[in-house]
């Protein structure tokens, strides 16, 4: 049967019904075994002060140890003559589970938060998501495309510590300068020091300084077309959000004889993978088991399109997409006017930087001037001291001299010494 309806140009839609079995319903099949074949891969991000337990939620997540806990360098104390640095360590492991093979980079960012002032913690962090970007796009441009290797930042978790409070303007800082060019997952660390009240109440702080800087953080798509188990299972991961996490990867015995992972206390033990616990599996879903795809597919459609568009305009190509706009001289302006703005930024954060280091080296030269100075004073009270003692030890010694002298000066105001002698003789 064949239906024919003719649209306003007159041109004919033909609409049939297929019958009989063609072989596409394999599609699935098809993906699944090339899938396999090439396998899969991930780039994570952990960022967080040290001491909140990013190494061992890693080897939690993975259940290795990616991270071997016992050889980690200890925590540099910040000064102001040295100061703690941010930098970026990535350890990249192969895994394989059940034939399904897994090519794992976690890339790690020591040093943020742990200098005295950590206003610009965030900048090496978000340039090394643009490094990343860069070299896809470098990669993009490039004749032969076959072997383009996908380094971008598919998500990164961000460690809040349990303060049980509200963010810190370090958190808020921080999220707001990645938002837009990275999947962020706030994770609450070590959920385990904070009773349940104070869990919920935190989230519930969280979740508005989130909403009132207008950070945007990862929630797993809702497609129309996806069965109700899957909508279920993102509404769930959703309602999760900010994930309150506990690590670990020893195993302890429950008071009813399980043997589980989990954190043992006086009162009782903590199970990883319990949700009654904790989020840690609603955050295990999410990057691993339900939505790893969608993490990469949204920094490959979303995030680094839009990275890719602005990079472009700021090089003067336009894309397909821009010939339009190059005739809507509103959006044209207002481009130009983010251009502006950008650029503007740019500059004042470069006169910042100078300014605080012209600040730091006159305080410097000051510091040095001052040290000087009181060497000096101390130099010259030193040597007035050894005067004044010099002067002293003379003095006693005078005075020491004194009785003999007092009676020859006595006699020699009337006469001289040796004619008195001699007449007293
Ligand atoms: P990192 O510096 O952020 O990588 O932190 P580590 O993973 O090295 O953990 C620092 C310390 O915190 C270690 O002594 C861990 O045993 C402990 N720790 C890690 N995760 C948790 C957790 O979920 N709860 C508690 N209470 N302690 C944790």
């Amino acid at each position: 049967p064949s239906s024919a309806s003719p649209t306003k140009s007159e041109s004919k839609v033909i609409r049939r019904k297929l019958n009989g079995y063609v072989g596409f319903a394999n599609f699935p099949k098809q993906w699944h075994r090339k899938s396999i074949r090439r396998g899969f891969t991930l780039n994570l991000m952990v960022v967080g002060e040290k001491g909140l337990g990013k190494s061992t939620l890693i080897n939690t997540l993975f259940n290795r140890e990616l991270y071997p806990l016992d050889e980690k360098p200890k925590a540099a104390f910040p000064s102001p003559e040295k100061p703690v640095k941010v930098s970026i360590e990535t350890v990249s492991a192969d895994i394989e589970e059940n034939n399904v093979k897994l090519g794992l980079t976690v890339i790690d960012c020591p040093g943020f938060g742990e200098d005295i002032d950590n206003t610009d913690s965030w900048k090496p962090i978000v340039d090394e998501i643009n490094q990343r970007f860069d070299m896809y796009l470098d990669a993009e441009i490039k004749i032969n495309r076959s072997t383009i290797v996908d380094n971008r930042v598919h998500a990164c978790l961000y460690f809040i510590e349990p303060t049980g409070h509200s963010l810190k303007p370090l958190d808020i800082q921080f999220m707001k300068e990645v938002h837009q060019k990275v999947n962020l997952i706030p994770v609450i660390a070590k959920s385990d020091t904070l009773t349940e009240n104070e869990i919920a109440e935190f989230k519930l702080r969280i979740l508005d300084d989130i909403k009132n800087q207008g950070i945007h953080i990862f929630t797993p798509p809702d497609y129309v077309n996806d069965d109700a188990e899957t909508k279920e299972a993102a509404h769930e991961i959703i309602s999760k959000a900010p994930f309150a996490i506990v690590g670990s990867t020893t195993q302890t015995q429950t008071q009813d004889g399980r043997v589980v992972r989990g954190r043992a206390y006086p009162w009782g033990v903590i199970e990883v993978d319990n949700e009654e616990h904790c989020d840690f599996i609603k955050l295990r879903q999410l990057v691993i088991r339900n939505f790893l795809e969608e993490l990469k597919e949204n920094t490959s459609n979303v995030l680094y399109e839009n990275y890719r568009t602005q990079k472009l305009i700021k090089m003067g190509i336009k894309q397909d997409d821009t010939v339009f706009r190059e005739f809507d001289p509103v959006l044209k302006q207002e481009e130009e006017r983010q251009l502006h703005e950008a650029k503007l930024a740019a500059m004042e954060t470069q006169m910042r930087s100078i300014f605080q280091a012209s600040v730091a080296k006159e305080e410097k030269k000051l510091q040095a001037t001052e040290t000087d100075l009181f060497q000096k004073h101390k130099d010259m009270r030193d040597k007035l001291l050894k005067q004044i003692k010099l002067l002293e030890d003379k003095k006693a010694e005078l005075e020491a001299a004194r009785p003999m002298t007092h009676e020859k000066s006595t006699h020699q105001t009337s006469q001289p010494t040796k004619t008195r002698k001699g007449f007293l003789r």
